[in-house]
Order: C-alpha cells, then structure tokens, then sequence
C-alpha cells in the first residue's frame, strides 16, 4: 500500500498520456501530426520548456467534449489513487480552451463529472483550482474569472501558470483581488525559472495562501526565513524540474535543504504524462535519488494534507493526518 498523501500541484491537461490523445483525436476527427503512439511517446521527451509548452497546447485540441475532460479526469484520478493520493486539487487552464472554442461549461462540467464522483469511484477528495495563463494579458484573466462566475459553486480558488519570465504576479494584481472578493483560495506558480523576487510578490501583491514551485527562495535566506515563519506551503515537483532543467539531475535537487530549513515543502507530479511519472513516482524518485529518510518521507506526507485547502471539511483533513500516522513503510 503506497503512503497516502495530497496532490496540490497537478495541471490535468498535463496529463494526458499519448493513448489517451490518440483515443480522443479518433473520437474527434482530429488529426494529429504523429504516426501513433509511439512516435507521439517520442516527442513527449522534449527537453526544455518552450518544446514541452507546444507539445502541450498542440495536443489540447483532441479536448473538444464534456465526455473528453470527464475520460481525462477519470484517468488522472485512476492513477493517482493507484499511488496513494487520497485528496487533489487540479488545476485547469481555461483560456488555452475558450481560445480554441471550447466554452467554460464545456470543461467544467466535463471535469465535475469525474470529480464529482471521485470519491465513490477512487476514494480520492477534489478541489478545482482555475489558472490564469500569465502570458496572456491582464484583461484576458478577467474576463476568464468573469466566464467562470456562474461555476464558482465548483472552484475553489485560482492559480497562476504557464511561461513565468517577463510576467511577474504584480501584472495579475486586480484579477486577484477580484478572485479573493469572491471567496476564492489564491495560489500561483512563481520561482521556478523566475527570480526570488516573484515568490515575495506573489505573497504581497497577490496574498497567494501557497506558492506553487518555489524552488528559488533557497537564494534568497531573508525569503526562506520569511515562508518558515509564515508556514507558506510550497509545491515542489521535483521530476518536472529535471526534465524543465530546473535542476540538473535529481540527486542535486534542494529538496532536503529546504526541509532542514524548516520549509513546509510538498511532493507533487506537475504534468504527469509528460515529466515521467505521477505523484507516487515523485515520491519514489525523490527517496532513492535523494536518500530520503522514512520520516522525511512522512512529513512529506503530512505536509501534503496541512497544506490542502481542506478548512471547510476539518474531519477529512485529520483523518488523512492519522492515515499518514499510522502508516507502516514495507
Ligand atoms: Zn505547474
């Protein structure tokens, strides 16, 4: 039995798997400039973020139905329950659709039908979580947040995604004060290939409650003292940062320094189908390249669920804080 953990950080269109695009191009009568699989497998080793971000969006347009968004979601969480996740919060990128044709209540819907009946079908708890592209513009966040206000019942907060270079949060300013005036959670990618800095202006620009990546406060030993006092989660995704060459290779990542530093670090997959692995794999790639202890491993864990979204539903939350307790390492 695999440790039972939250996934917070997870794009689901990062998770479509080469099968499953086949599958729905098929369905669709989209052609897709790939052979088959295999050659579609092929350009999924991509090495940089600019040719992970074409693949990405190129392979969007198989997504045309609510039944497309349903299958992609029902796979993810198959998966993810398969590796211990007991709760996740995903992230969906509207804008890479509406821009396509495909309506908001085309996705939401299609997504809410799998997460609606997680629970029952893989006994993993969901949130929704909408991000706004940050390189499209400010006025496009708002109109997206203005699309998405007869779905807010199914949202629980927004995130910040997508080329992060020359788009610092403060241009997401009024689009966030919008989101926390509608009682939305707010977190946002920032220090993974952008500078220190962005982290700070996430938190005080944006009041983001978690950062998601936040991999470069390690340079910064005011900011990481800061995140510790202020117990800010951050979402590392430690196989996504080797394949996006954010670390060279994974027994160089700063994982355990940010542990012994006292950050609130979580383990999370990213996009899945395209970095090598979900989030048990992250888990297990981290405790062999990184010598991880067991009880780093459970405070990895624990983490997870302390940082989850979950303040309207305490009960679940501590029931997954004892899972994790009780857990027995094979
Ligand atoms: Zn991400």
């Amino acid at each position: 039995m695999p440790l039972p953990k939250a996934e917070l950080h997870l794009h689901i269109e990062g998770t479509l798997e080469p099968e499953l695009a086949f599958e729905l191009a098929a369905r669709n009568g989209v052609e897709l400039p790939y052979a088959d699989t295999e050659d579609l497998s092929r350009a999924y080793r991509f090495e940089d973020l600019q040719s992970f971000l074409n693949l990405y969006y190129e392979l969007m347009a198989v997504l045309r139905t609510e039944r497309d968004f349903e299958d992609l979601a029902d796979a993810y969480l198959a998966r993810a329950a398969a590796q211990g996740v007991r709760h996740a919060e995903i992230f969906f990128d509207p804008q890479a659709h509406l821009a396509r044709g495909v309506a908001m209540g085309t996705v939401v819907d299609g997504l809410w039908r799998a997460l609606g009946r997680s629970e029952e079908t893989h006994g993993v708890s969901t949130r929704l979580i909408m991000c706004f592209l940050r390189d499209e513009s400010a006025e496009s966040a708002l109109e997206t947040l203005r699309l998405a206000r007869p779905y807010l019942d199914r949202i629980t907060g927004v995130g910040l995604d997508s080329a992060e270079v020359g788009h610092p949060p403060v241009k997401f300013r009024e689009v966030y004060e919008a989101a926390a005036a509608l009682g939305l959670r707010r977190v946002a990618h920032a220090g993974e290939e952008g500078p220190p800095e962005y982290i700070t202006e996430a938190l005080d620009v944006l009041g983001v409650e978690r950062v998601d990546h936040g991999l470069r406060c390690m340079e910064d030993p005011a900011l990481v003292e800061r995140l510790v006092r202020e117990r800010v989660p951050l979402t590392l995704c430690p196989l996504s940062n080797v394949r996006l060459r954010a670390v060279d290779v994974l027994s160089a990542h700063p994982l355990p320094a940010m542990l012994d530093a006292g950050l609130l670090c979580t383990v999370n997959s990213d996009d899945p189908a395209y970095f090598g692995g979900y989030a048990g794999d992250n888990f297990d790639a981290v405790r062999s390249a990184l010598g991880l202890s067991e009880e780093r491993l459970r405070e990895l864990a624990r983490n997870s669920f302390v940082a989850s979204f979950l303040e309207d539903d305490e009960e679940r939350r501590a029931r997954y804080l004892a899972e994790v307790e009780a857990y027995e390492f094979g």
